[in-house]
């Protein structure tokens, strides 16, 4: 599944492939990736369009494009945008292909999401998806003070919150559950029940984690303390990790050195 770190090497990608063109074909045929336009709207609306610049706000890119109009695109589960040759046969799972000019060269990129949990929306106006998304990691930074009031104002377990993306926009159960790890704090302790300094040991392994993902990008699950060894031993104290389900979400733990809050 796509996280934060994931969709923003697509938004890098993206970004140099269609910065400054212009989109003079679309192709585009399914429905529930296309909802709520028909896919002749969306071809319709994206014709002829220039693309400013390539913008993420959590798991949300949006091709900005002249007009006024967005391009929101939502990878769900297993969503990638790649370039083809333009003469290229359609890949099996490809729902979308668009063709570029620029300075007389021509790009196809085009959407593959084998699942087809993810979403394509071209608008004139911010989506609600996109608005009520909260603060980015990334590009707009984490501050323990802002963190901690967040936390406090919710009564539900500190990992569900962390994965709230109305509050932190691009957390997911990876960054989540090593992120707890780091911070030495149990996913299960309700969020109201952590204090000041919690917040600032989370922030700070937030960002390492974060930033363990930019730098080990492709090298597999190698990269990951926690995420997905359950039965092993703890990399810090070496008592055997346990598996829980929150949230309807599998989350690794240690419930030896990550302390539960109440
Ligand atoms: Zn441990």
């Amino acid at each position: 599944v796509p996280e934060l770190v994931d969709v923003e090497i697509v938004r890098r990608n993206l970004q140099r492939w269609m910065r400054g063109a212009r989109i003079v074909a679309v192709t585009a045929a399914d429905r529930y990736i296309l909802r709520p336009a028909s896919p002749a709207t969306f071809r319709h609306r994206l014709v002829g369009r220039t693309v400013r610049n390539v913008g993420r706000r959590g798991k949300w890119l949006r091709i900005e494009l002249d007009a006024g109009l967005g391009l929101f695109s939502h990878l769900g589960m297993t969503g990638d945008w790649l370039t083809c040759k333009t003469d290229a046969e359609p890949d099996p799972h490809e729902h979308a292909r668009l063709e570029l000019s620029r300075h007389g060269a021509t790009t196809t990129v085009r959407y593959v999401d084998p699942r087809r949990f993810g979403r394509l929306v071209a608008s004139g106006e911010d989506i609600e998806e996109w608005t009520r998304l909260g603060r980015d990691p990334l590009t707009e930074g984490l501050d323990a003070p802002w963190l901690a009031s967040s936390l406090a104002s919710m009564r539900r377990s500190v990992k569900e919150v962390l994965m709230d993306q109305t509050v932190l926009a691009g957390i997911g159960n990876i960054v989540a559950t090593e992120a707890l790890w780091r911070a030495r704090i149990d996913p299960r302790s309700r969020s109201d029940a952590l204090g000041p300094a919690d917040a600032q040991s989370l922030v700070r392994a937030l960002q390492a984690t974060i930033q363990n993902e930019i730098r080990h990008k492709g090298e597999g699950e190698g990269r990951l303390r926690i995420y997905g060894r359950a039965g092993q031993p703890c990399p810090r104290c070496t008592r055997a990790l346990t598996r829980i389900t929150l949230g309807g979400r599998t989350t690794a733990l240690c419930t030896h050195c990550q302390v539960r809050r109440r």
